[in-house]
């Protein structure tokens, strides 16, 4: 298993507007550019939605992703890696513009503090 230090220095992509939206046609750039500010705090996973630190798949039915005390935050069980599946984006006046539930990310490794 890697180490949050051997992550950070993995330089992993970060989560994109366009790997989960499809709507920027009617979305405009300001609206775009603070939902990417928010999805900058996580991971771009890959298709099978594994962990980026044990390997193990996050979701569906046999998934390792956990709920834990504080709402809409989580971690694989396997490892204990940080995840959040509840999402509330704001816009830059910190209002919310929608939020997302029941979709898990990981935190990009950048935002973690070392422990
Ligand atoms: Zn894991």
């Amino acid at each position: 298993m890697k180490t949050l230090d051997e992550l950070k220095k993995e330089n992993l992509p970060k989560l994109q507007f366009d790997q989960i939206f499809k709507a920027k046609e009617t979305c405009s750039e300001s609206d775009r550019n603070n939902v990417q500010k928010y999805l900058d705090n996580f991971v771009s996973q890959n298709e099978k939605h594994e962990c980026i630190q044990c390997g193990v798949e996050l979701t569906g039915i046999l998934g390792s992703f956990r709920w834990g005390l504080v709402s809409g935050e989580g971690h694989c069980c396997n490892c204990g890696y940080p995840a959040r599946a509840h999402h509330s984006i704001k816009d830059e006046n910190e209002e919310e513009m929608f939020t997302i539930k029941n979709y898990v990310l990981q935190y990009h490794p950048e935002v973690l503090d070392d422990k």
